[in-house]
């Protein structure tokens, strides 16, 4: 068998239209401020994209800035806002590192935001506020409920940033009726390129550019253009308002069901709650976390141990310790994303490893106990 990706909320592969689109404009050369003919030819790709982009999140062009990535986007909007910053303890960490000041309000055991906390918050932020919150959690899958946040935020004359990094694609979110002000995307969640992704704004409300140079981008973020990913960007996203997901859910779910099945202990996160069709964060006791990421590895299978960190190392998820998940859970949790290639036969697979494993782990323990 082929090796099997199951780490999709990490990053998804390369979609079909993304890499026609990037193959066609390898063609091109030039610089995008440049004003011949060679560099108005990469503007006009660019402007097309953005168009794409604006036209997905019902805004106009002029609000769609490129940046490097989601990280890029979520420093920009919470380094460049001034005043009080309320996000959620389950944010990742390019928003919960880009302001330590920030308010952090609580989640539930579901991993769902405590509105009545958030609106403790609210009241004792004067001034100018940003609530930042994501729309789906990338460990878990767990969607937040962004209408009531924006209802409540507005209430309190607060402005609405949203990473909607891992929900773009994946849920069917009216941002037309949803309406935040800010909102940061990342191309390589949705089969575009790496390094590129896009912070919309609301134009009318004061932001302070994290990059400045040659004032690309109406200034809000210098340096010349990442051409290739913005393409890339502008030939995804169109396709993300058509994905259906009901195949990928019923096939996390029967994953869900049999792992329970197995192991009736088995802890599921965030289950109770919505939760993103393609994701499951679960763990299994006496499997360690790091444990099972490297034997699914030589198994011919990518999963992770939640969320991707840089250093290549499996960290304690600060999301399932919001959620108050007890210790021996919190060092067992795995994360298994699906994508639009997952088949039954992948999830069969893994479920034998799984299997292998667990039956593996506990002949052990009863041989050491004894039993
Ligand atoms: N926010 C969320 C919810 C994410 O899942 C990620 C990627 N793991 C990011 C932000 C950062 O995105 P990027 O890789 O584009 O910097």
């Amino acid at each position: 068998m082929q090796r099997v990706y199951l780490d999709y909320n990490a990053s998804a592969p390369i979609h079909p239209i993304a890499q026609a689109a990037v193959v066609e404009a390898l063609r091109t050369v030039g610089n995008a401020s440049s004003i011949h003919t060679h560099g108005r030819a990469v503007r006009s790709l660019l402007e097309e994209a953005r168009f794409k982009v604006a036209e997905f999140f019902t805004v106009k062009p002029a609000q769609v800035i490129f940046t490097s990535g989601a990280t890029e986007a979520n420093n920009l909007i919470i380094k460049g806002f001034s005043g009080q910053v309320i996000t959620s303890a389950i944010e990742h960490d390019s928003i919960l590192e880009a302001d330590k000041a920030a308010f952090r309000c609580a989640v539930d055991g579901h991993g769902r935001v405590d509105l009545l906390q958030l609106e403790e918050l609210l009241k004792q932020s004067g001034g100018s506020t940003l609530v930042s919150i994501m729309a789906a959690n990338n460990e878990t899958g767990v969607v937040q409920p962004l209408a009531d946040i924006i209802t409540l935020a507005r209430q309190y004359g607060a402005q609405v940033h949203c990473d909607a990094v891992q929900a773009i694609g994946k849920l069917p979110l009216d941002w037309k009726e949803l309406k935040p002000d800010f909102i940061s995307i990342s191309g390589h969640k949705i089969g575009a390129l790496q390094g590129i992704g896009a912070l919309i704004i609301n134009e009318h409300i004061p932001l302070t550019p994290l990059i400045r140079g040659g004032g690309q981008e109406r200034y809000f973020r210098s340096g010349t253009e990442n051409s290739l990913g913005i393409i890339s960007l502008g030939a995804v996203i169109e396709n993300c308002k058509t994905q259906h997901w009901v195949a990928i859910q019923k096939l996390r779910d029967t994953l869900e069901q049999r792992l329970t099945t197995l192991c009736p202990e088995l802890k599921i996160f965030g289950s109770p709650a919505e939760r993103l069709p393609n994701t499951s964060c679960f763990a299994t006791p006496g499997m360690a976390s790091n444990t099972q990421v490297m034997h699914f590895d030589l198994m011919g299978i990518s999963v992770s141990a939640g969320s991707a960190c840089s250093s290549g190392k499996v960290k304690v998820s600060h999301v399932l310790k919001a959620m108050n998940v007890p210790a021996p859970s919190l060092q067992q949790s795995l994360r298994v994303s699906l994508g639009h290639s997952t088949t039954e036969r992948e999830i069969d697979h893994f479920i034998k490893v799984w299997q292998d494993l667990y039956d593996r782990t506990h002949s052990n323990l009863k041989e050491r106990i004894g039993a």
